[in-house]
């Protein structure tokens, strides 16, 4: 599709970054492979905003794909940082941040006895899962198709064809053994799960599932789907593990946690807990984290686990999220999906717009979608079209239909009359959009 804008200086550094970076970026999805264009490098962010390097300003639905849930450069949080800079960047020993940020998410998350720092949450999903194995002695792990966990090996498989089967990698360098003990069922989906346990009664190490999922475009659980996740796990003496990596103190003070009640066995954590800094966390049952060195056997470390500058960062940001924080970015929330949805409708475009708590996203196609196979029948062309036409009046989304949206506590009045104005054209553009 054509562009009616440019962006000339992103495009430069763009073409600069391909030079030495494999397709230009150090994270896929910020190539805009999905909906082409020239990527924008961003400069600077201030509250709902960012501004690129060709000195536009965006109103920011992506939020740094879910940390930045007070908006950018809040200047509590910068004030922790630049308070902790001042002292060192790293010692490589113990630190009272890292005890002070353990504490935080243990008094947050009842679940949680015992947490363990990590940096990202790739790390911590893995961690857990060896976790998991190490105390279960078992090797399998359910996961679900279209439920992200990181680019960890064994969790980087997708289903064949909808039933119950043993993973298939799903990209080049992760082995069959690596993902031969990976069961990949379809969500939301409580018969598959029974089959698996069935064909395999203790054998299976784990369930691990995104509490809500957020990485196939936003897909919530249907009532009962994590407690019979829970059931089915504790009949077969497997551990149940609830990836917070996007919901976690983003859907509520407590995560999905305080929003089902669902008691997970282990839980991950990553992205808001950073507060825009590489930091991430697992935790869970104090009998089940004992097994984790140097209290048991589980191997586990990390240079820069508990990081200083990122605990501070975390620690600001959470004290500052307190019921008050939450219903503001809820209310935002439902203030812009209502927005989005009735443009649409008065476009006549195919449309559902699916939330948990303040994570929502767009899907074009007007039937509900309860797992991967229903969010890839939407018509994403259209995803592109709206895209586009947002993000040239200045409306930054996730550059991908299969993602969630995210808003913060500074998204403000500005902010959203920002978005409404843009909105007409751009459900006129899905609406005139072709495949
Ligand atoms: N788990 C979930 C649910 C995620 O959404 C992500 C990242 O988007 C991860 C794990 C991996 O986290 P990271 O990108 O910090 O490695």
């Amino acid at each position: 599709m054509a562009y009616s804008y440019q962006a000339p200086v992103s495009q430069t550094l763009f073409d600069r970054a391909s030079l030495v970076t494999p397709g230009g970026v150090n994270s896929p999805v910020r190539a805009f492979r999905a909906v082409g264009g020239t990527p924008r490098f961003m400069v600077s962010g201030t509250g709902p905003y960012l501004t690129d390097a060709d000195g536009r300003e965006y109103v920011d639905l992506v939020c740094s794909w879910g940390p930045m849930i007070l908006g950018h450069s809040h200047p509590e949080v910068i004030a922790a940082v630049q308070e902790a800079v001042a002292r060192g960047t790293s010692f490589g020993t113990p630190g009272e941040g890292e005890v002070a940020l353990a504490e935080e998410i243990v008094a947050r998350v009842e679940p949680v006895e015992q947490v363990r720092l990590v940096s990202s949450g790739t790390e911590a999903t893995m961690s857990a899962i060896r976790l998991a194995r190490g105390f279960t002695g078992r090797a399998k792990v359910v996961k679900f198709a279209g439920c992200y966990h990181g680019h960890v090996d064994a969790l980087l498989a997708a289903a064949g064809s909808g039933v119950a089967t043993f993973g298939l990698p799903d990209t080049p360098g992760v082995t069959g053994a690596q993902a031969g003990d990976t069961i990949v069922l379809p969500y939301n989906d409580l018969d598959a799960v029974r089959a698996a346990f069935a064909a395999h009664p203790g054998e299976i190490a784990c369930v691990i599932t995104e509490a809500s999922p957020g990485n196939m475009g936003v897909v919530p659980p249907v009532d009962g789907f994590n407690a019979g996740l829970k059931a089915i796990c504790a009949a077969d003496g497997a551990l149940y593990i609830s990836d917070e990596v996007m919901t976690g103190f983003r859907t509520s003070k407590a995560g999905w946690f305080g929003v089902d009640g669902v008691r997970p066995d282990l839980m991950t954590f990553g992205k808001v807990m950073g507060g825009g800094f590489p930091a991430a966390a697992f935790g869970g049952r104090a009998d089940v984290m004992a097994y984790l060195a140097p209290a048991g056997p589980v191997y586990q470390a990390g240079t820069l686990s508990g990081n200083p500058i990122a605990t501070a960062a975390g620690l600001a940001q959470l004290r500052l999220l307190d019921d008050a924080a939450y219903a503001k970015v809820d209310a935002v929330s439902a203030e812009i999906r209502g927005l989005v949805g009735d443009a649409l409708t008065k476009e006549g475009v195919a449309h559902t717009v699916q939330s948990a708590s303040n994570m929502f996203s767009v899907f074009f196609t007007d039937q509900p979608v309860r797992n991967y196979e229903d969010a890839k029948r939407q018509e994403a062309f259209r995803f592109t079209a709206f895209f586009h036409s947002l993000l040239s009046q200045g409306v930054y989304l996730p550059p991908s239909a299969f993602e969630s949206w995210f808003v913060s506590t500074a998204h403000d009045t500005r902010a959203v009359e920002r978005i409404a104005a843009a909105l007409p054209a751009a459900a006129r553009a899905a609406s005139e959009a072709t495949a």
